[in-house]
């Protein structure tokens, strides 16, 4: 096995630290921001340009993968590195949230002031449910043709397998804000049965085939904002023992009230063990990032960054503006003065303004370098500042600049 974790530094009085995984395809320093690459490519940049911007690791989609071009394809070249000309770390989630989201039409992070909306029948209304949840598994509707498919927690590590990354996630159910309570705790049981099945596969798939570098799993705890669900969730995880394996690391998942964010990773790393990694699953806005990190998250993925660079949405110092408004048609100073990304040390807001409002391809491309660079390093700048001891320091002059946005 070539998968550990190493604690460096800690934040004085809170849960977070900095530290180190190593992985059978290098290490990533953390706290770090992991570019999300959903088919096997981070959408408008070459790998190379995602390389030199500072990202350490990327992560891949199961459920996407699995659809097209397929696992078999990803196995037959050699895994997912090696497909998409990728050398350095790799993940991919379990595919459960694309699963459920996608065939339940729900966002991620839901308002909490939908209470009217606080029933399991509702949440799909207006559409067709393309999704049924059942002790075994997930049943769901391919968003490409409509084909039938199944997951279960053993096809889920399958494929996940064939993809061969080397950090995966264990399958399990979202829930939104807006299931009950009841239907919270049946499916946090289920998702906990369901990890042990998800040890046990992973077990048998990295037994019978060595020829492949370790893939270390993750456990995914859910409980949505109730205290007592999300701490059930990490102690039952966190001393999980199957096969006689146990988690190489914890993905914090599900739906999380952003106001409360902080908070509930905190309930979760309490419980959890110290010496093994938490990745927080799709969080990446500024502000979130500081309060996963100070509670001890040492890893995040989102596709944030990337999503709102395709519609010129780019960030910086001040805060986030929209490079195609008029106002930056003359503009000929950088994205961000204090960035040292590719595309600002190069091109101006005027240049970047140009491409988006003629739609040429230049535009997202140019964007997205400087997005994912611009998160990456800021996320960087908190590990620094972790090991410099001066991180509430940082955090506050930071978001105190980014507020006044533009
Ligand atoms: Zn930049």
């Amino acid at each position: 096995m070539s998968f550990s974790f190493e604690v460096k530094s800690r934040i004085a009085g809170a849960h977070g630290r900095s530290g180190v995984i190593t992985t059978p395809h290098g290490q990533i320093k953390t706290p770090a921001f992991i570019p999300v690459g959903t088919k096997a490519t981070v959408k408008a940049a070459l790998p190379d340009s995602i390389e030199e911007l500072g990202a350490q690791a990327v992560l891949a989609n199961a459920y996407h993968l699995y659809l097209q071009p397929g696992p078999e394809t990803l196995d037959e070249a050699g895994g997912l590195g090696k497909f998409m000309n990728w050398n350095k770390p790799t993940f991919t989630d379990s595919g459960g949230f694309q699963v459920m989201s996608l065939g339940v039409g729900f966002k991620k992070v839901i308002d909490m002031n939908g209470d009217s909306l606080n029933s399991d029948d509702l949440i799909a209304e207006k559409r067709e449910r393309l999704a049924h949840v059942d002790d075994d598994g997930v049943t769901f509707k391919s968003h490409l043709d409509g084909s039938m498919h199944r997951f279960s927690p053993e096809i889920s590590m399958r494929v996940q397998h064939q993809i061969g990354a080397d950090i995966i996630f264990a399958f399990d159910e979202l829930t939104t804000l807006h299931n009950t309570k009841k239907y919270q705790e049946e499916s946090l049981e289920r998702t906990r049965l369901w990890a042990i099945r998800c040890l046990d596969e992973h077990k048998r798939l990295t037994d019978s085939r060595s020829h492949r570098p370790y893939q270390a799993l993750f456990g995914v705890l859910q409980g949505a904002q109730y205290e007592d669900l999300r701490r059930k969730a990490a102690k039952d995880l966190g001393e999980m023992e199957s096969s006689g394996i146990s988690f190489d690391g914890f993905g914090i998942g599900g739906a999380l009230d952003k106001s409360k964010l902080g908070t509930i990773v905190g309930w979760a790393v309490d419980e959890l063990p110290d010496n093994k990694p938490r990745h927080l699953l799709g969080i990446g806005e500024p502000a979130d990032l500081f309060a996963g990190v100070e509670n001890g998250a040492d890893t995040f993925d989102c596709v944030a960054p990337t999503r709102e660079a395709r519609t010129s949405a780019v960030y910086s110092a001040t805060g986030r503006f929209n490079v195609s408004g008029g106002s930056y048609r003359k503009d000929f100073s950088p994205i961000d003065p204090e960035c040292d990304c590719y595309t600002c040390k190069n091109y101006s807001r005027a240049y970047l303004n140009h491409l988006f409002r003629a739609k040429e391809i230049l535009g997202p491309t140019l964007a997205t370098i400087h997005n994912v660079h611009f998160i990456v390093n800021l996320v960087e700048q908190m590990r620094l500042a972790i090991e410099a001891g001066n991180f509430l320091e940082f955090k506050n002059e930071f978001l105190g600049r980014y507020k006044n946005a533009i």
